[in-house]
């Protein structure tokens, strides 16, 4: 990810657009306990672009940056975002934890094997660590999954694996 990639500010509405962006390597502030004008002031000190569904807040509390999102399904806004910001395609999907924002870090594989699932533990790959919780991340169905479903909400933008 470049270091002029955009920073996201994401109300709570959005959550799942938040997991995507995180799997996508966007440094993506949410906090469903935020209130609006938190999420607002944190928008303003970390410069990031706010993320919202609520016109309300858009209209009373106007922060500096933001995008109103209009699409309703999480992927459907993710494409509604890559075309209205022009988003570059990542170099790599999970790198960035999806439920902290924490980048993720590599693993010595032996260290964590008593960690993997049994079915992953025999194939080899690399595996990464979230730093904040913990959580491991490795090349799995799971990530097959969700690379499969931005192929599909995204043609032709994400590189080939
Ligand atoms: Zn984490």
């Amino acid at each position: 990810m470049s270091d002029d990639a955009p920073r996201f500010a994401v109300d709570a509405m959005l959550g799942r657009l938040a997991r995507w962006l995180r799997v996508l390597g966007y440094d993506t502030a949410y906090d469903a306990g935020m209130d609006d004008p938190q999420l607002v002031q944190l928008a303003r000190d970390e410069d990031r672009l706010l993320l919202t569904r609520d016109r309300h807040l858009l209209r009373e509390l106007k922060p500096a940056r933001a995008h109103e999102v209009r699409q309703d399904h999480p992927l459907r806004q993710l494409k509604e975002l890559v075309a209205a910001l022009r988003l570059a395609p990542p170099p790599a999907l999970f790198t960035r934890c999806m439920l902290d924002n924490a980048p993720l870090e590599p693993v010595e594989r032996a260290g964590v094997l008593p960690l993997l699932p049994e079915g992953v533990r025999e194939h080899p790959g690399p595996v990464w660590r979230c730093p904040m919780c913990q959580r491991l991340y490795w090349d799995g169905s799971h990530v097959r999954r969700m690379r499969r479903a931005l192929e599909a909400a995204l043609p032709g933008w994400l590189a080939p694996d």
